[in-house]
């Protein structure tokens, strides 16, 4: 067993959050002096493929099938199976999509190993890779080494990782033919899932006033509405009130939402989950309102109270309304 893997994922387009595997794959596969390779499946491959010769890596496969032209579980498992015993990687990397959530867990048990999910950070001990997943909605770390003889397998959360340190390449992709009989693919590909189009385009807002779970009901929405417009801010918010419907969806911040990087982003009743964090902790400044001092959110924010929001968001609101 040699080398790192990642697989990345292509429909219609590159997922971005491959590029972030990848960056991690380059990482580790120098750290640990083992050749770094990628793959794609599909059935139309070829621009994919194009794009893919300028990786850095020692070889890059373009899993092409004609079965594998609609993605589905039962394919991409008999597909990645087949590759992942021919090369007998060490490591194989996945970003952490929802494709990826689907197919993965039982690509990692056809070899006898757990799919390690999530993963944010990855440390070294002794030598090997050290993988850190977030429990209870983020208030623990808990380090994952993998001991087991068999390729580790490992997905990776959006954002935890950097796509821009992807230093640049050249390589040739060579092409892997799996084999695939139509009986193996057990279920039919509906149709596709399309995001709505967004009417707010919270990217470009330089004043963001963010809200969380913190301000326990719809009726309180009014406290942080009147702060957002004293500062003349755009109003965002965690997955739960867009969940809940006391803000529209396209208000959402984080991995499943839209992601900023304004000047300013309070964040106000927010525990700060990874999945909240990679969406906005490009933000210039941060400032955290919350009153549990070990909120994770105060880990990445640069100003940060402690207390009720009921009290500190009104009197914050009054203060700008004298100042402007
Ligand atoms: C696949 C997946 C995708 C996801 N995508 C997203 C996403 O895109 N965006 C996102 O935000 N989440 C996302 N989540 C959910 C995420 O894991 C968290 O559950 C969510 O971010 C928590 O929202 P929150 O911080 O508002 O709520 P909580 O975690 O419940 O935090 C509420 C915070 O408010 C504080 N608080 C309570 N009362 C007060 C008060 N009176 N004054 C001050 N502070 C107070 C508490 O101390 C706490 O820290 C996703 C989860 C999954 C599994």
């Amino acid at each position: 067993m040699n080398g790192v893997l990642v697989i990345l994922e292509y429909r219609d387009g590159w997922n971005r959050m491959s590029w972030e595997a990848l960056a991690a794959g380059q990482q580790i596969a120098a750290q640990t002096n083992q050749p770094l390779m990628a793959a794609v499946a599909g059935g139309k491959l070829d621009d994919a493929a194009l794009e893919l010769a300028d990786k850095p890596v020692a070889r890059a496969f373009a899993v092409r099938h004609a079965l594998l032209d609609e993605y589905t579980a039962d394919g991409f498992v008999a597909a990645f199976e087949q590759l992942v015993a021919t090369l007998s990687p060490r490591l194989v990397l996945f970003p952490h999509t929802y494709q990826v959530r689907d197919f993965a867990p039982r690509l990692a048990a056809r070899f006898g190993q757990s799919l390690i999910a999530d993963v944010i950070a990855i440390n070294r001990e002794s030598g090997q890779p050290v993988f850190v997943r977030q429990l209870l909605q983020g208030k623990l770390n808990a380090d994952y080494l993998h001991t087991a003889t068999g390729p580790c397998f490992a997905a990776l959360q959006a954002g935890a990782f950097r796509a821009d340190t992807l230093t640049g390449g050249r390589c040739t992709v060579e092409e892997f033919v799996p084999h695939i009989e139509a009986s193996q693919i057990r279920s039919q590909p509906g149709e596709r899932f399309r995001e709505s189009a967004q009417t707010v385009d919270l990217t470009a807002a330089s004043l963001i006033v963010s809200v969380g779970r913190g301000i326990k009901e719809e009726a309180n929405i009014p406290i942080v509405e009147e702060l957002a417009a004293a500062l003349g801010a755009e109003l965002a918010a965690s997955r739960p009130i867009c969940d809940n419907g006391w803000l529209p969806m396209e208000r959402q911040v984080g991995s499943s939402g839209q992601t900023v990087a304004p000047k300013v982003y309070f964040a106000i009743g927010i525990s700060g989950a990874i999945q909240h964090l990679v969406g906005m902790k490009g933000a210039k400044t941060i400032v955290a309102i919350n009153k549990d001092p070990d909120a994770p959110i105060f880990e990445v924010a640069d100003y940060g109270i402690v207390g009720d929001l009921f009290e500190i968001v009104p009197a914050l609101t009054e203060e700008i309304k004298h100042a402007r």
